[in-house]
């Protein structure tokens, strides 16, 4: 199973990313994760995103592209994923979309994690003093939800369009959160199957190693 997560910052994706994948046996895949690894080990790659994440800009397409292409061709393999927080533009939609369909794969679902503002900022606020994250202050909050608007909110047409995309409402407790995530995608694996699709076969490439 191939699952994309858009919702704004503060709307729960990685909580609930983890959760699903362990429940499903799917890797995680989050690039906010992996740029802030990157960042912490001072690579090359860490240098050039640091100033675009403690900003709370996006870090530009081919930067973002380039770190996550080798751990999606990877997961797909070994039997699917959960990407959380990408694509986040148009550009990296077409491009994920492009390097899917030379491969015969294809997303499954597109989730947008609903949530009102006043919940997000309540929210953020309450994690930038429990893991004080650098791009968690006031001012990159509320910058970050704007990048949401303009950058990240066109996906959800993108996808509309494309038939995968299930709206689920991210408020209340994250238990039952979960449950109604879970139960979505119980119901998009079954409906796959009783259609006959099973998993593509994978064709090793290895330029993209
Ligand atoms: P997150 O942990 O998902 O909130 O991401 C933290 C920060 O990492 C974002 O504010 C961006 O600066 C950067 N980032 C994460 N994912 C992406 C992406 N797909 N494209 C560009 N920048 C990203």
């Amino acid at each position: 199973m191939r699952v994309l997560l858009i919702g704004p910052p503060g709307a729960g994706k990685g909580t609930q990313a983890a959760r699903i994948a362990a429940h499903f046996d799917l890797a995680q895949i989050a690039t906010g994760d992996l740029l802030r690894g990157e960042i912490a080990a001072d690579t090359q790659l860490g240098r050039t995103a640091k100033g675009y994440v403690d900003r709370g800009d996006l870090v530009p397409d081919e930067l973002v592209i380039t770190l996550t292409k080798a751990r999606v061709v990877k997961a797909n393999r070994e039997g699917g994923y959960i990407l959380d927080g990408y694509p986040r533009t148009l550009a990296q939609a077409e491009a994920a979309h492009r390097w899917a369909t030379a491969r015969g794969v294809s997303f499954d679902l597109a989730l947008l994690f609903e949530i009102g503002t006043d919940e997000l900022l309540a929210r953020l606020a309450g994690r930038a003093r429990q893991e004080g994250r650098s791009d968690d202050t006031e001012q990159t909050i509320r910058h970050r939800l704007e990048v949401f608007q303009s950058q990240t909110y066109p996906l959800i047409d993108y996808y509309r369009q494309r038939g995968i995309l299930v709206r689920t409402e991210a408020v209340g407790p994250v238990d039952a959160i979960t449950e109604r995530i879970c139960a979505v995608l119980h119901w998009h694996k079954a409906r796959a199957l009783a259609a006959g699709a099973d998993r593509p076969e994978w064709t090793f490439d290895p330029a993209d190693e």
